[in-house]
């Protein structure tokens, strides 16, 4: 866990004791802070006892105290508690602007902070697995594995590799990056922002707060992402960058977890933050090479009778969706959920990869009438019939996505539960010889 006598004999208030919020309560404690803690699930009040006051905030009079620290789960633009704050006139941040203030207490490290609307969690596990194989001592945290303030800290010399979604942007302050990296910005969580251009400002204030002979990347050629690069060039505060929107890399055919054009954008941006950080093509092509990927993002989940079943759940728009199309020449591509948008504009320059479309879920009536005009498409619905029929017609050669581009809360509880539903269903039909039962019966 991270102590830090920044912490030493001030006043916070904690408002939600999940994960971050129990790690949060933890290192604070062990700090030597005296806590207000609060969440609505009554087991989670218990849990906090000991280490703190529980108490609602919104009940309490707060303005003693140092700051409020929320999930970025909660949505700032609408919950009571930012108004509660501006009354008491105390900061809201989160446990990532705890962890900048502890900065000073660790042994010397350096920083990489890794933000985009796409490919964050592939690109920080990516750029930590290269640190890794190099032999430096490095965690990954954020949004993404264990909470960092509940990490050992890292040794001198050490790494912290942070992926920051834009609401831990919002509720950090002070977090100086040596090396901070936006790899792309496409309309997403716009229930929370005041429209598009607030969610783009919000990825842009990583690198307000870094020194300026630190060094900044940028992974995209897409338009907000290189208005935020001529904007922070315009400033002139920051002094190093890297737009790796135009770079090439060649080997993609050696990565088997990094297929695609996105994966080749975040393989890009990974090298250039793995060089910023002072390492050689020696260390980090291997890397490359033997990265694993993770769960849900383009995941090879079995290959049965030569076709390749895909899981890419984390899909959850469009503009992640497009490239996982590209990955492949011929896909069964299994679509729908929850919609964000009524369109799928950065997946129609891939329609010419895909064999046939299976939809499912709400989305499905709006995603057939979309997609009809370019390719043959299979309303089912039901994620169980939409691999049975994918599997049955695939042939050899050819692949099995699922790429929804939509949200998942129709049908699952996430992106998580969708895409063990799809193994389920890869599963069953691979253990029953569904495989090309289309085409004149079993394969296998
Ligand atoms: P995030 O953490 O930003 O949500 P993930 O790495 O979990 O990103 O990937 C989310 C989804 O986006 C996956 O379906 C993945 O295949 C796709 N994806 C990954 N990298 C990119 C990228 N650079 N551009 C567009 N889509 C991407």
């Amino acid at each position: 866990m991270i102590r830090s006598s920044a912490f030493a004999n001030k006043s916070y208030a904690i408002l939600g004791l999940a994960r971050s919020g129990m790690a949060t309560l933890d290192a604070l404690h062990a700090s030597g802070a005296k806590i207000l803690a609060w969440d609505s699930r009554e087991d989670l009040r218990k849990e906090a006892d000991a280490k703190a006051i529980i108490a609602d905030p919104l009940e309490t009079d707060l303005s003693d105290y140092d700051a409020i620290i929320v999930s970025p789960g909660v949505p700032l633009n609408t919950h009571p508690i930012r108004d509660k704050a501006s009354d008491d006139g105390v900061p809201i941040i989160g446990d990532i602007e705890l962890f900048s203030q502890a900065r000073r207490s660790l042994p010397p490290h350096r920083v990489v902070g890794i933000t985009g609307t796409n490919g964050k969690s592939t690109t920080t596990a990516l750029v930590h697995h290269i640190i890794q194989s190099s032999g430096l001592p490095t965690h990954m945290g954020g949004n993404i594995g264990v909470p960092i303030l509940s990490q050992k800290p890292l040794a001198a010399g050490g790494v912290y590799v942070l992926e920051l979604s834009s609401y831990q942007i919002d509720l950090t302050t002070s977090l100086d990056c040596d090396v901070a990296m936006l790899l792309n910005i496409s309309p997403d969580h716009l229930d929370r922002y005041d429209g598009f251009d607030a969610y783009a400002a919000s990825k842009v204030r990583l690198f307000d707060m870094m020194g300026s002979d630190h060094v900044a990347i940028f992974g995209s050629d897409d338009e907000k992402t290189q208005l935020a690069l001529q904007l922070i060039r315009a400033e002139g505060r920051v002094e190093n960058f890297v737009d790796t929107s135009g770079m090439i890399l060649d080997g993609q055919a050696d990565w088997p977890s990094l297929q695609g054009p996105h994966n080749m954008q975040n393989a890009i941006a990974a090298v250039a933050a793995a060089e910023a950080l002072g390492l050689r093509e020696r260390q980090w092509r291997p890397a490359l090479k033997s990265f694993k990927g993770l769960p849900h993002r383009m995941e090879r989940v079995a290959e049965s009778a030569g076709v390749l079943f895909v899981n890419d759940s984390k899909a959850t728009n469009s503009a992640s969706t497009g490239p996982a199309l590209g990955a492949y020449p011929k896909i069964h591509w299994i679509v729908g959920g929850l919609p964000k948008s009524n369109e799928l504009t950065e997946c129609e320059p891939y329609y010419g990869n895909v064999v046939k479309a299976y939809t499912i879920g709400d989305a499905g009536p709006l995603f057939g009438k979309l997609l009809a005009p370019h390719m043959p498409v299979d309303p089912c619905e039901m994620m169980l019939t939409a691999v049975q029929h994918a599997a049955a017609n695939a042939k050899p050669g050819e692949v099995v996505l699922l790429s929804p581009a939509c949200a998942s809360f129709d049908q699952f509880k996430d992106f998580e539960a969708r895409g063990d539903c799809f193994r389920c269903a890869v599963d069953s039909v691979i253990e029953n010889k569904l495989i090309g039962a289309a085409s004149g019966g079993r394969l296998i």
